[in-house]
């Protein structure tokens, strides 16, 4: 059975082969096809570097359909940072390439390594701004709100 996932995508680090972040976020849309079927995909912003990153971050979001569990998607899309060359570090580094899984057709999903929804995208302006381009109406199930109620808080 297939789900549909709300992915959030960031970068602020340039890549040797794709380019500027931005140019790294439109390639790695194409590249999420390898997962599914990405159904939208929402126009990509730049904003302000946070904590100790130093670098301004691009940040965009795609919906895609897949077949894949909510582990193994995370796997896949691990699997994709490290192919664009994110290093483990701090949290808020700068890095190539950061994916995160925003919300889940499912509804909720926890365990040690994977919470959905993201427990910090009610918060982050950088999320829910391209979010709410392709997916206002999406609605949070912890909170009751859609993306774009989420969106207009901030
Ligand atoms: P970050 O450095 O913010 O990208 O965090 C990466 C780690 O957060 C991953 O190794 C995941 O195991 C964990 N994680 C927990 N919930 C999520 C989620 N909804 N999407 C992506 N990663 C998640």
């Amino acid at each position: 059975m297939s789900s549909s996932y709300l992915i959030a995508l960031g970068s602020n680090r340039r890549h040797p082969i794709y380019g500027r972040p931005r140019d790294v976020l439109r390639a790695v849309m194409e590249e999420l096809a390898a997962l599914g079927t990405v159904s939208a995909r929402a126009p990509i912003i730049d904003s302000a570097p946070m904590g100790p990153a130093q670098r301004q971050f691009a940040n965009g979001a795609a919906v895609l359909d897949s077949e894949y569990d909510p582990p193994a998607l995370l796997a896949g899309l691990k699997r994709m940072e490290r192919a664009f060359g994110r290093r483990k570090g701090r949290r808020w580094g700068d890095r190539v390439l950061d994916l995160d899984i925003v919300l889940w057709s499912g509804g909720e999903w926890q365990s040690d390594e994977l919470t959905i929804p993201h427990v910090d995208f009610r918060e982050r302006d950088f999320v829910l701004s391209p979010a709410g381009a392709i997916a206002g109406d999406w609605r949070d199930p912890v909170s009751g709100l859609s993306v774009r109620q989420l969106a207009a808080r901030i």
